[in-house]
């Protein structure tokens, strides 16, 4: 095991904390990182700080934002009446690169994993209930979480509860392969997947 200085062994403890990145990885990119001009250094600790500084959640559909309301859930030419449910802020990234939808999104932050130890109350679901009660004025609302056995759970779980409520609760067909994300899905395919969505 190589011995690195304090500094060096924090850099690299704290780049392995990243997903994806493996041991490996942390220390090819703190090396990299070592071996850039002290500028560029500065830049890129100064983009990491901005942006975590000037990000939060938007207090209708809980997607990052630099404004609240984000610019979707404050463009009065969607569609409010459809709220899309979605695991994610990357999947609002991907059902807006397909530009099909006009609806408004709801981001649950992740998915209903006992086997992960998250519980519904750490997933942003009170916050859909919330708004739903404040916004009658919502008629659809489409579940697209992931096709993966906690987002099918996950799916299940709030058709259920807003059942009661009279809201139609549709799921985004399965075109998309089983066990797949919703981010690697092809416009074209996910265009299919929204259309064809079903009622529970
Ligand atoms: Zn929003």
């Amino acid at each position: 095991m190589a011995r690195y200085s304090p500094s060096v062994a924090k850099l690299i403890s704290e780049l392995g904390k990243l997903p994806g990145i493996g041991h490996k990885s942390a220390q090819r990119l703190a090396f990299h990182i070592l071996s850039l001009p002290s500028e560029q250094v500065a830049d890129l600790a100064g983009a990491l700080t901005e942006a975590r500084e000037s990000t939060r959640l938007c207090s209708v559909c809980q997607n990052f934002t630099d404004k609240d309301p984000c610019d979707i859930c404050s463009d009065t030419h969607r569609d409010s009446t459809t709220i899309c449910v979605v695991e994610n802020p990357r999947d609002v990234a991907t059902m807006e690169r397909m530009r099909d939808y006009q609806g408004q999104y709801h981001v649950l932050h992740g998915v209903y994993s006992p086997m992960q130890n998250v519980g519904l109350d750490q997933i942003k679901l009170k916050e859909l209930i919330t708004r739903l009660q404040g916004n009658p004025g919502v008629r659809e609302v489409i579940i697209a979480t992931n096709q993966t056995a906690e987002g099918e759970a996950t799916a299940m779980y709030i058709s259920r509860l807003l059942k009661p409520s009279g809201i139609r609760v549709t799921r985004i067909a399965s075109g998309l392969p089983m066990g797949s994300d919703l981010e690697f899905a092809d416009d074209v395919t996910l265009s299919k997947a929204m259309r064809a969505r079903h009622e529970f």
